[in-house]
């Protein structure tokens, strides 16, 4: 999405500690710290932090956020083209059901315009590429069994996932079966064929970027219990599809002028360059230490992965059911690529520009072109197993297998990009991947009621802790909603 690219240092967001403080991750530099009061500190500028604090404000309360980062926006970001220009490095897409990111959206003034989804969809299988109508997931395959296996494992899992407990599942009366087993394990006994086995763990791939081994079943259920909204239940296709699912809606000048927004409203409540280190809690309240300023307030609200939250010291020490959370609940594994060219080419071959692959390293794509169409954007995930092997691999290598990937589906054409970028989130230290924290088996049951339960005075937020919409920008908006009204309630 090509939009001019805005600092944030200007428009009142202050800095705490210096750029290079954020750049060393976990160092600690030796700059003076300031004292500052609110009633609240909320730890982290993503949506849900930003959002909280908003309402906070507007309730009449007083907040400081501290932001570990020299930007807001976590997970939501725009990548730097080169040229002035941004594609979507993060979160980007939103659909049907997920009301209060579009609400915030419409709110704000950012407007949105359909994923460019015109054209035939590329399935690239066992070295074979074939076209699909892009009615549904895979919903004009050629002939295969594996497909119809898929669509009744699908209705299957649908119907395992109405009524369920959504934001509870460790309420599920089959909680501690399900939570057990794990979606390959259950994939593996409702499919046959090596071809739904595979579009089975696609799913899991192409939603949390895992190798779908790792996720437990309870958490998977729920995942697509969220879905939905309060009157919608949550379906797989809601998940997967472009149109009428999650993918279906852009954001005008990319998503990362959400956060941007909201932070230029909050001003000089915004600490940039300012990762929390330590969380006391005493009879008057806490105080929250980041580097470069110490929050005095009278709650706190840690709206951070809960693998990142797990990095800062407490004291007391939390309760250990809450410890031992953030000990196990580790977030996927992805890469995000971006190939600009002067025109999007393969609209000319009547393709959507999206692919869903069984060979990486890029399995899953998109057109992510702005809505003039020029110039013409590739998008490319890189997933689990491919990120990682990828971790370590220069910016070279990264950007030489991501072509290779786009050649094999839109043709030589594909191989010359006027610019590439990747954003790893594997290792940025303050999202230690993405783009979601996920249960794997055995975790909900005993673990789970921790995510949102406060602990005194400190309250979770993050897209990890919502009902609706877990793991989605949505998510996290109805988490910092929820969040505020908690705390707005205790204080
Ligand atoms: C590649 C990718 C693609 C995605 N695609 C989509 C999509 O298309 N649609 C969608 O809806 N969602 C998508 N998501 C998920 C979406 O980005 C997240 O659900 C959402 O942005 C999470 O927001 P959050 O506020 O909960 O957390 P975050 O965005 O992670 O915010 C947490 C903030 O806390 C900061 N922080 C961490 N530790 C500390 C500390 N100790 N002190 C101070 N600050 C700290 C971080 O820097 C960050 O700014 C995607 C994510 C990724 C990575």
């Amino acid at each position: 999405m090509s939009v001019t690219r805005r600092r944030l240092l200007g428009t009142g967001v202050l800095t705490a500690a210096g750029a290079a403080a954020s750049a060393a991750g976990a160092a600690r530099p030796a700059a003076a710290t300031t004292a500052a009061q609110a009633d609240v500190a909320i730890v982290g500028a993503g949506l849900a932090g930003l959002v909280a604090a908003r309402r906070l404000v507007a309730r009449g309360v007083s907040v400081i956020v501290l932001e570990a980062r020299d930007r807001v926006g976590g997970r939501v970001y725009g990548l730097p083209l080169g040229n002035g220009s941004t594609s979507e490095g993060g979160a980007e897409f939103i659909g049907p059901t997920q009301d209060r990111i579009a609400a915030l959206a419409a709110e704000l003034g950012v407007r949105t315009f359909p994923t460019y989804n015109t054209g035939k969809n590329v399935y690239w299988r066992n070295g074979r590429r074939t076209l699909y109508a892009t009615d549904g997931f895979l919903g004009a395959v050629p002939p295969d069994i594996g497909v119809v296996e898929l669509k009744l494992a699908m209705t299957r899992l649908n119907a395992m996932a109405r009524d369920f407990p959504v934001g509870e599942p460790w309420r599920h009366a089959q909680a501690r079966e399900l939570d057990a087993d794990s979606f390959e394990g259950w994939a593996h006994r409702n499919s046959f064929t090596p071809s739904a086995r595979f579009l089975l763990g696609a799913l899991i791939h192409a939603t949390m970027s895992i190798p779908s081994r790792e996720v437990s079943m309870l958490y998977m259920l729920n995942y697509i219990a969220s879905a939905g909204n309060e009157s919608t239940p949550g379906t797989v296709e809601r998940l997967i599809d472009t149109k009428g699912g999650a993918q279906e809606t852009r954001f005008v000048d990319g998503s990362q002028e959400i956060p941007i927004r909201l932070a230029a409203a909050l001003g000089d409540r915004v600490r940039l360059n300012a990762p929390v280190r330590r969380i006391a809690v005493d009879g008057a309240g806490v105080q929250v230490t980041a580097d470069g300023i110490t929050v005095t307030a009278r709650r706190a609200v840690v709206a951070v992965p809960p693998a990142l939250a797990g990095r800062i010291d407490h004291s007391p020490a939390l309760p250990a059911r809450r410890m031992q959370l953030t000990q196990r609940y580790p977030m996927g594994s992805v890469t995000k690529v971006v190939a600009v060219y002067p025109t999007p080419f393969w609209r000319e071959d009547g393709l959507t520009g999206q692919v869903l692959s069984d060979s990486g390293p890029v399995d899953v794509t998109f057109d992510n072109s702005p809505p003039s169409g020029t110039p013409g954007i590739l998008m490319g995930f890189i997933s689990g197993s491919y990120a990682r092997g990828l971790d370590a691999a220069p910016p070279e290598r990264v950007r030489a297998e991501a072509l290779e990937s786009f050649v094999r589906y839109f043709g030589a054409r594909a191989a010359a990009p006027t610019h590439f970028a990747a954003q790893r989130w594997d290792t940025e230290v303050w999202s230690g991947g993405g783009p979601v924290g996920y249960a794997p088996p055995g975790v909900l049951t005993d673990f789970g009621s921790a995510l949102r339960e406060p602990c005194g005075p400190i309250h979770w937020a993050g897209t990890e802790t919502a009902g609706h919409w877990t793991g989605y920008m949505d998510g996290a908006v109805r988490s910092g909603e929820r969040v505020a009204e908690e705390v707005g309630r205790a204080l």
